[in-house]
């Protein structure tokens, strides 16, 4: 039996044959799993020869859990995933009523995974709509725990809602609510705890990783409080902590605005002078038009919950990666992390070994990245890349690459390692 990863002082500590607690996960899960669980063993066998090795451990969640055991989500699991820190998953079904709204997201709670971690690159020869996909290299830190996504609604006509809607009218003089008796409200909370951790989480990547920027996404032009407030703790927090390693650059317009591009240069050639980080910010409108016309000048991304929800699946597309975009969430204080496909479970697809892996296996090079382990998720990463690049592919690139060769779910695992 393996030995525990912990955490002491925020660093952790990775034995030999750390325990990592896997959740294979429904529909495509079983398509998955089994190939990347391959990859990964390869991988660390190549690069440390058997001197350390990863002790599987199968957790259950989603359907199988339920088949099992009558619960989505058992205590037993929460727990595995408490006493070993860190662990990997496929995508689970949200269960239909039982009063749980997703168990992705009852996960996150749980742990208080408070940063969802999304890196956007082009892999070479990947099917994309942009000429330029090289251009996109980005890590976006959605924040997980707050905003409109806390999940506290109020369902118009309900005597709650209209509790809340009086409230707001008699003793807060709110007169914009144009429909009061068909209203229904929901609640976006955002504070300086909530944002400080996110925003410090983006800046120690990007001085770890010698990225050139962090910017912070918000709507804080309209939201002044909730977005706006983000924005202004996120520049306060990068100047208290981080004067001597970043530049702020507060004074940002769109770079879509005339002279905008120059300026946005300049502000980055000054921050390279001077050995620092560009701190900017964006608002979320122009960044997902920047993201399509100068990519370049985006490279960690800092953002509120909704709008990384969008962000992500808009910069996914853009390097093709919908079906390959790895994923993980993570509390850097504690240290809990789960790393995990990001598509969802496709039943139509799923037993049929048809699938690409590539998500859950680039979620795994992640993973290894976490621990400590650069090695391995740089040769996954890599094999990924080259495998892609000889054009032996699932169905999903198959059908858009001119001559490419069709393989199965663990045919292009095996491919993968082949390319180790
Ligand atoms: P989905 O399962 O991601 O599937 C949508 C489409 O994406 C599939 O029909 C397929 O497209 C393509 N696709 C997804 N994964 C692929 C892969 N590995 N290889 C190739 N193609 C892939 O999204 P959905 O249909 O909206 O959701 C289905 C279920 O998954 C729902 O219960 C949802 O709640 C759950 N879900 C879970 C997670 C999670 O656990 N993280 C995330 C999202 C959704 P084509 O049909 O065009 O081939």
């Amino acid at each position: 039996m393996g030995n525990s990863i912990t955490i002491s002082n925020g660093k952790l500590n990775v034995p030999n044959d750390p325990i990592i607690p896997f959740i294979e996960g429904d529909g495509i899960g079983i398509d998955i799993w089994t190939p990347a669980q391959k990859v990964f063993d390869a991988a660390v066998e190549k690069v440390y020869g058997g001197q350390k090795k990863v002790e599987w451990l199968e957790v259950l969640a989603g359907e199988k859990a339920y088949h099992e055991s009558g619960e989505w989500l058992p205590q037993q699991t929460l727990d595995a995933i408490h006493d070993h820190l860190v662990a990997i998953k496929g995508p689970l079904t949200t269960p239909i009523g039982g009063g749980i709204r997703s168990l992705n997201v009852q996960l996150r709670q749980t742990l208080d995974l408070y940063v969802c971690l999304r890196p956007v690159r082009w892999f070479k020869g990947v099917p994309s709509p942009l000429v330029h996909p090289e251009y996109t290299d980005m890590v976006i830190f959605r924040e997980n725990t707050e905003d409109i996504y806390a999940g506290i609604e109020f369902q118009a006509e309900t005597d709650d809602c209209k509790k809340l809607v009086n409230i707001l009218q008699d003793d807060f003089g709110a007169r914009n609510i144009r429909f009061p008796e068909t209203t229904s409200i929901g609640i976006k909370p955002v504070s300086k705890e909530g944002t400080e951790r996110l925003v410090k989480a983006a800046i120690e990547y990007a001085i770890e990783h010698r990225k050139p920027s962090v910017t912070i996404v918000h709507k804080g032009n309209i939201m002044k409080f909730t977005e706006g407030s983000f924005k202004q703790w996120g520049y306060d927090l990068a100047e208290r902590e981080y004067a001597d390693k970043v530049f702020t650059w507060g004074m940002y317009d769109s770079i879509l605005s005339t002279d905008g591009i120059d300026a946005a240069n300049q502000a980055q050639e000054d921050a390279e002078a001077a050995g620092k980080i560009l701190v900017k910010d964006c608002i979320a409108d122009a960044f997902l038009q920047e993201i399509l016309l100068y990519p370049k000048q985006h490279s960690v991304v800092a953002t509120l919950n909704l709008n990384g929800d969008y962000v992500s699946d808009a910069l996914a597309a853009c390097v093709g990666g919908i079906g390959i975009a790895p994923g993980a969430n993570i509390n850097y204080a504690t240290g809990f992390a789960i790393f995990e496909a990001t598509h969802g479970t496709a039943p139509k697809l799923a037993g049929k070994n048809m699938v690409n892996p590539s998500s859950i296996i680039l979620s795994g090079a992640m993973m290894f990245e976490y621990m400590g382990w650069v090695e391995v998720a740089k040769l996954i990463e890599d094999a990924v890349e080259k495998a892609i690049a000889s054009k032996r592919v699932t169905f999903d690139f198959h059908r858009l690459m001119d001559g490419a060769e069709l393989l199965s779910t663990s045919e292009f695992g095996d491919e993968i390692i082949a390319n180790m």
